[in-house]
């Protein structure tokens, strides 16, 4: 069975005077370990929604989520899936429990009850993984946006999690940051560890091996980023192709390959290394 299925579920906030909003409709997809996914809707589409539904902080108000087939309905589920399911979300500030980085990573293999040794080696190697280990003893609030949002993705590998939601976590970051969260992430999901990177921005999408696109609560669209970004759906959905991925997918149907380009900077180096 798939590592995430959701079987056509839906989602209604509680509005005053029994009112209610549905953020999402009829949704059913499913996930294989080890997938690569990007996540893309305009604001409001429901993607924030979905990954609440995802690792259970919600339990659909219609039809079922399972993770590795446990249903998220189930309370006696939650704590295992909260495990398995680990969110990075973002803003970078909000995102730490401890001031001293080794105590924030501590603090969730703590409430686990682990011993002692267990939790220091879970420290040790979630801050290697995201290259973070020199500022082990430091505090958080130095950091560049970039490093505290790699330390928050150390906290939620302190865990040992099966996937990893990334909701926005490098929307507030400068283009270095980005590369550096998105390096980690991209080496976490080679290393078995299940991405679902939800993102406004479309060069990021690009790096997915399968894209998700949400409107108005809806999937519309479902498959590589080639298919979808080809697909004329995009543009209704208030989604566009940067103009430096459109020239690099241009110039990739040309057979001059690229690679997967962030942005400007990316599409000169890489033109410059295959002309030299
Ligand atoms: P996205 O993350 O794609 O921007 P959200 O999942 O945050 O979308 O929101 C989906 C829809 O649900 C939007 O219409 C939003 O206004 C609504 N919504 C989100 N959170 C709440 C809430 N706590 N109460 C009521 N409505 C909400
Ligand atoms: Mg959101």
């Amino acid at each position: 069975m798939a590592q995430l299925v959701l079987k056509d579920v839906g989602y209604v906030y509680a509005l005053k005077e029994g009112a209610g909003l549905k953020a999402i409709r009829g949704l059913s997809f499913s996930v294989e370990k080890g997938e690569n996914i990007a996540l893309v809707g305009m604001n409001g589409s429901g993607k924030s929604t979905l990954a609440k539904l995802l690792n259970g902080l919600f339990v659909p108000s219609s039809g079922e989520v399972l993770v590795d087939g446990m249903s998220t309905a189930d309370e006696k589920n939650t704590f295992e899936i909260r495990k398995r399911v680990g969110m990075v979300f973002q803003n970078p500030d909000n995102q730490t429990v401890a001031t001293i980085i080794e105590d924030d990573i501590a603090f969730g293999p703590e409430n686990l009850g682990l011993p002692g040794e267990e939790i220091a080696e879970r420290v040790r190697s979630s801050l290697e993984a995201v290259g973070m280990s020199e500022f082990a003893s430091r505090t958080a609030s130095k950091l560049s946006g970039g490093q505290k949002q790699r330390v928050a993705i150390a906290g939620v590998l302190a865990m040992k999690p099966e996937v990893l939601i990334l909701d926005e976590a490098t929307s507030m970051l400068d283009p270095v940051g980005r590369r550096e969260v998105l390096d980690v992430v991209g080496r976490l999901n080679k290393e078995g560890i299940t991405v679902i990177n939800i993102t406004h921005n479309m060069e990021e999408a690009a790096l997915a091996q399968r894209v998700l696109v949400l409107r108005k609560g809806k999937l519309v669209l479902d498959g590589s980023p080639k298919e979808v970004f080809a697909s004329s759906v995009l543009g209704a959905c208030g989604l566009t192709l940067p103009p430096v991925a459109q020239l690099a997918n241009r110039l990739s149907e040309r057979g001059f390959e690229l690679g997967a380009i962030l942005d400007e900077n990316e599409l000169v180096e890489g033109i410059c290394r295959r002309l030299k």
